[in-house]
């Protein structure tokens, strides 16, 4: 078997530890004679896969009991639209601060439902910083404050929790389970799976419970955030392998030491890469220090004649997945909780190398 280091951005790497558990379960799930993709959602055994997953999850992020979490399918994107179909009347006015591709999204897409407000944009500098909290032009009496807490293709993260009164709504999807979070500070939090949670197809959504009354009654049952909270999750069959990959993700977070030790693991990753390019005119990193993500580290070479010459290298020694986004250009290293520091070395060193025979 060969492994590559697995630089994604998303779909991103899995715990190998949980590649091989799905091996072991493959044509025999739990004595089921039977692949978990094969039996009932009723079934006691994908019941008690369901609520183990919850309890889980809620332990690795301190959950509180007045907070509902819940799986639905549609990724992040759907989020986007029943953020403001579960959040607002059509004619309120909902806030979004725009760091970035993901939150400019979201914002267009609650656009269609309800009053948008962009309270801040870091537009004016190509996203690489996060204006100060003190000059957004926050709307008297928001439906709620939307924001991205990190911008999976700028590589910008928010090291604070914006405050105000109005429920906060942050698409977590690159930074979920990456570090403690204080869960009590938000009125909802969603992710995208297929960055730490698991495969794409299930999506995380953690909403405090006095929320669930505010959807429109005229919203479909399945982009009803209280449908899904009143039947565990099966309003319909959920997506049943996408959910057993990510129990398993969950109780490899709390065999590792739950989201403190990654968030030691994490900070330890991060550093060095980002001291590694500022310290060489080789390479650089184009985000404010103070935002720059633990998660999404993009990096430009100087030469940028160099990038097919790097990506073509670096593939061919087992680091792949290396190409920047199109809107920024050179390269981004996704460094997700599955992808070790072993990993992050090795680019470093292979970094090195190739600024050494190239610079
Ligand atoms: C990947 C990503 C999305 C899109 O997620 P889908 O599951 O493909 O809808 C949205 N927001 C952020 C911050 C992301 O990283």
């Amino acid at each position: 078997m060969s492994r590559v280091y697995n630089f994604s951005a998303g779909p991103a790497a899995l715990p190998l530890d949980v590649l091989e558990q799905i091996e072991k379960d493959i044509f025999d799930w739990q004595g089921t004679g039977m692949s978990v993709m094969e039996v009932s959602h009723r079934g006691k055994e994908f019941v008690a896969l369901a609520a183990r997953s919850e309890a889980n999850l809620r332990k690795l992020l301190s959950v509180p009991d007045d907070y509902a979490v819940i799986f639905p399918q549609g990724g992040a994107t759907l989020q986007m639209a029943m953020v403001p179909m579960n959040l607002s009347a059509q004619g309120d006015i909902a806030d979004y601060v725009v760091t970035g591709s993901w939150s400019k999204k979201a914002a267009g897409e609650a656009a269609r439902f309800c009053k948008t407000n962009v309270a801040a944009d870091s537009a004016d500098r190509n996203y690489t910083y996060i204006p100060d909290e003190t000059s957004w032009k926050r709307t008297d009496k928001a439906a709620y404050l939307h924001y991205t807490p990190n911008e999976t293709i700028g590589g910008v993260e928010f090291h604070f929790v914006p405050g105000g009164d109005v429920p906060l709504v942050a698409d977590m999807s690159s930074t979920i389970l990456s570090r403690p979070i204080d869960v009590s500070r938000f009125g909802v939090i969603y992710a995208g799976a297929q960055k730490n949670i698991g495969p794409a197809g299930i999506t995380l959504v953690i909403v405090k419970k006095e929320l669930l009354d505010r959807a429109r009654s005229s919203n479909p049952h399945l982009m009803t955030w209280k449908s899904y909270a009143e039947s565990d999750s099966m309003t319909n069959t959920p997506p049943t392998f996408a959910w057993y990959v990510a129990d398993l993700v969950f109780q490899w977070l709390l065999e590792q030491g739950g989201v403190e030790t990654m968030a030691l693991v994490n900070e330890r990753k991060a550093s060095k890469l980002y001291a590694a390019i500022d310290k060489s005119d080789f390479y650089s990193n184009p985000v404010a220090k103070d935002c720059r993500s633990w998660m999404n580290v993009p990096f430009v070479l100087a030469d940028a004649s160099l990038d097919a010459k790097f990506l073509q290298e670096s593939h061919a020694a087992g680091l792949t997945n290396l190409k920047g986004h199109r809107s920024v250009g050179g390269m981004r290293a996704s460094i997700y909780n599955a992808v070790s520091e072993e990993a992050v070395d090795a680019l470093i060193a292979f970094m090195a190398d190739f600024e050494k025979v190239n610079g």
